[in-house]
């Protein structure tokens, strides 16, 4: 009898503590720690985590995350993370080797997984492909088509709502909320492409980041540099791509916000080509500056591109 009673006690006791956690508001919990590999993606994070989640970015706005290298002080960010999101589709690599490397045990979210990844053709496989092993040729820009990143969101929201159950309802009320404004960008951007002329729909750029938004939107991108930053571009490269908008006339040149726009001002010079401006491909700007978030840098780049071409 009397251990019965005890037990009675305890469980007592027990819905007693239940209640009083209840009873903690909201507003007082602990943000879920979120880390995101690179701006364009801790943005998205941050529009669907809402005030619930708090996000750090890795590589910084302006950062090239193709060539990053984390130090111990990443490592300790992710170490101490509630949940890690990356691109994958072997654009930021190193975020598999950082949760690995610090036995970081939640939840490791990739958001391109629901995404048919382009795949890249490399004119210049042997020469590209020389000093480094590739294990496939994904395009890993994927956020450049606004239909990938309603799969990137809903993915992100997915994730939160497992790791954080009781913010299901504010989880799924923001990516409502952001899905009507992909809605709204993307509109936009096919109402800029379709007030171009159809013969001046060629862009050049820095690097090969914007082959989602070419094949979804019905433009041309071409670039001197593959799909990553990480090779530099063969002589060969640069000859064929002068010898390219020599023959068809391209109107303007962009560089890339995290890149050096050396090359690109050469073949400018080379071509007669116009400076069209900067587009921001792979990283977000510092929030000051014209593309502080995906929808901000989606707007941007389109309308620079349609007021260099039109
Ligand atoms: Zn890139």
């Amino acid at each position: 009898m009397t251990g019965l009673a005890l037990t009675r006690r305890s469980a007592l006791a027990g819905i007693a503590l239940a209640i009083t956690a209840l009873a903690v508001p909201v507003h007082a919990q602990a943000p879920l720690q979120a880390v995101a590999s690179f701006t364009i993606l801790g943005d998205l994070v941050a529009e669907i985590g809402g005030d619930r989640v708090a996000v750090t970015t890795l590589v910084n706005a302006g950062g090239d995350a193709h060539v990053f290298e984390p130090g111990t002080r990443d490592a300790r960010t992710v170490g101490g993370a509630d949940i890690v999101f990356a691109n994958g589709l072997g654009f930021d690599p190193w975020m598999d080797r950082l949760a690995t490397s610090t036995e970081y045990a939640g939840p490791f979210v990739v958001v391109s997984a629901g995404v048919m990844p382009l795949r890249f053709e490399d004119e210049d496989e042997g020469a590209d492909h020389a000093g480094h092993e590739h294990e496939h040729d994904d395009d890993p820009h994927a956020w450049q088509s606004v239909a990938n990143v309603r799969l990137y969101v809903a993915t992100i929201a997915d994730a939160l709502v497992a790791a954080d159950p009781a913010g299901e309802a504010s989880y799924r009320a923001n990516l409502a909320a952001y899905l009507a404004e992909l809605d709204a960008l993307e509109a936009d951007i096919v109402a800029a492409v379709a007030s171009l002329p159809e013969a001046n729909r060629t862009v050049i750029t820095s690097h090969d980041a914007f082959g989602y938004f070419g094949a979804a939107y019905g433009l041309t991108f071409l670039a001197p540099v593959g799909v990553s930053t990480e090779a530099e571009a063969t002589p060969a490269a640069v000859a064929r791509l002068i010898d390219q908008i020599r023959a068809t006339g391209v109107r303007a040149v962009f560089i890339e916000s995290m890149t050096n726009p050396r090359l690109i001002e050469q073949i400018a010079r080379e071509t007669g080509a116009t400076f069209g401006g900067e587009l921001y491909a792979d990283a977000l700007s510092p929030p000051d500056g014209p593309a502080p978030t995906y929808l901000a840098m989606m707007r941007y780049n389109i309308e620079t591109i349609a007021a260099a071409l039109r």
